[in-house]
């Protein structure tokens, strides 16, 4: 084993990350930081036709929010630079020839139409089409032709790619840190291109050649690049190269536990897919989550702190994180858990936090004038309805009632609760409260409750109707705390206005 733990996170700008690039991001963070290793960021853009355009910034853009910073990768250049592969591009193309001269890779020069033609005849016999052992001498390559026509070809400049030459009838013995030991039979693998016609080096070869220069130690993946791990162990041994321990980790499957998660379950289920804004796509962030939220319930799909414990920050996270906790079946995503993460991020934070960013949204609704006094006023707001909210964006439909009169009044509340003596009732509160000067929540209580005694009247008549006619409907907090809030003026309009208007 390599002796400074270095891991990396490398994506290919094709699109924005999914949640579950978040997680592999994630999880060699988490490693890293744990080891007080380096996490680095390698942007592997080989695929020129794949490129998308704004996919990098993305991607920065979403482990900043995340609050999973790399060590080295564009923008932050270590020792190991440049970070992005199409800057490397002069490096690889001797690793491919240093192949050929192993004898372990040869040129082809096989035409994509030619090569679409083999695999098109395969398939009307109901076959696929393998370039391998089995017919490589029969294809258009330097095993197949002489040295001097090779040589020919060469020198014209051909149209030519590299091929890794595998083996026949060996037994690959594979490790993966999750899975234990795999074994494949080499004659059942083709021979993968490593340096393609345009100059650039595939997925493959680039991808080996870095984490070897980058002295990468463990390569933590999605489960998808498994099938990929015979090759790249055959190309460290090509190369005699150590090879970095592996670990693929399981898939992150729909909420029906049924195949992987993808953008449409998101758009069917109502929940986001992507960290941040893709286009039309709401990512988490706009969706009001909190970063240390999102991160703890990506941590808990596929990895378990061997404990009960649900609630853990970054730092606990990564205290408690190795990879033999890390499951090898699929972890089943589920939305409402995520919602539940985000109430208990929420509860967690300061009141005078969560004003400051419920203030923008309540400017939405009324006139902010930027007095301290109503700041304070704000932060007493939440305090009283945060419970009851799993987003900051939901505090407005929770609280409006503190910063707006009732303007109607629900109606099936109001055939409930307003009754015949109703309004008298209110009438005759109305009288009382206008002796009571000490409005705070607690002295509402007590004398509202001793009035109540005194007149003989029962809480029911009472409670329920003043609720309707200072909220508006049935919901809130304790009654003699939004009262004891929003004020003796406030509270008397209140009760006037409804008087004249339920009758
Ligand atoms: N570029 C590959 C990807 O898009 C990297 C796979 C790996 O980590 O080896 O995920």
């Amino acid at each position: 084993m390599k002796e400074k733990i270095r891991v990396r996170f490398a994506p290919s700008p094709t699109g924005p990350l999914h949640i579950g690039g978040i997680r592999t991001a994630l999880f060699n963070y988490l490693f890293a930081k744990k080891h007080g290793g380096d996490f680095i960021l390698r942007i592997e853009d080989t695929d020129q036709n794949r490129y998308v355009e704004g996919a990098e910034q993305y991607i920065i853009d979403a482990l900043e929010w995340c609050g999973i910073p790399y060590n080295e990768g564009p923008g932050r250049e270590g020792k190991f630079g440049p970070y992005r592969q199409s800057e490397r591009k002069h490096l690889y193309l001797k690793y491919a020839e240093e192949l050929i001269t192993k004898g372990k890779a040869y040129y082809a020069f096989d035409t994509s139409d030619t090569l679409e033609q083999h695999r098109k005849e395969h398939e009307t016999k109901g076959k696929t089409f393998i370039y391998n052992w089995h017919n490589r001498l029969k294809l258009d390559n330097s095993l197949s032709i002489s040295p001097n026509e090779l040589k020919k070809r060469l020198d014209s400049g051909e149209d030519h790619v590299i091929r890794f030459l595998t083996p026949p009838d060996e037994t690959l013995k594979l490790e993966d840190s999750i899975r234990g030991a795999i074994e494949i039979d080499t004659n059942t693998l083709d021979d993968k291109v490593l340096f393609k016609s345009d100059g650039m080096p595939t997925y493959h070869l680039a991808n080996i050649v870095d984490d070897h220069l980058m002295e990468i130690s463990h390569v933590i993946r999605g489960e998808e690049w498994l099938p990929s791990l015979a090759l790249h162990k055959q190309l460290y041994d090509a190369f005699e190269w150590g090879a970095p321990i592996f670990a693929h980790l399981p898939l992150i499957l729909k909420p029906t536990g049924n195949g992987k998660l993808s953008k449409r379950d998101g758009e069917k289920g109502g929940f986001p897919i992507f960290p941040l804004q893709w286009n039309a796509s709401v990512g988490y962030r706009e969706a009001g989550y909190f970063p240390e939220a999102v991160v703890n319930f990506l941590a808990l799909l596929g990895w378990n702190p061997g404990t009960e414990e649900e609630i853990l920050s970054l730092d606990a996270l990564s205290d408690a994180f190795t990879i033999d906790r890390v499951n090898k079946s699929g972890a089943r995503f589920d939305p409402d858990k995520t919602v539940w993460y985000n109430h208990q991020y929420l509860q967690k934070k300061t009141d005078a936090i969560l004003a400051t960013q419920f203030m923008p949204l309540l400017g939405e609704h009324i006139d902010l004038e930027l007095e301290s006094a109503q700041t304070d006023y704000v932060q007493n707001v939440v305090s009283l309805i945060k419970e009851r909210a799993n987003f900051v964006t939901d505090f407005w439909e929770l609280s409006h009632y503190f910063f707006t009169a009732p303007t109607t009044y629900d109606e099936k509340a109001i055939r409930k609760q307003w009754k015949e003596g109703s309004a008298e009732i209110m009438n005759q509160l109305v009288s009382f409260l206008e002796t009571i000067t000490n409005f705070s929540s607690e002295n509402l209580e007590v004398s509202i409750k001793e009035w109540i005694a005194k007149k003989e009247l029962s809480f029911g008549k009472v409670m329920p109707p003043l609720r309707l006619v200072i909220v508006g409907d049935m919901k809130g907090p304790h009654l003699f705390d939004i009262m004891g809030q929003i004020g003796k003026e406030e509270c008397l309009g209140r009760i006037k206005t409804a008087i004249t208007s339920l009758g």
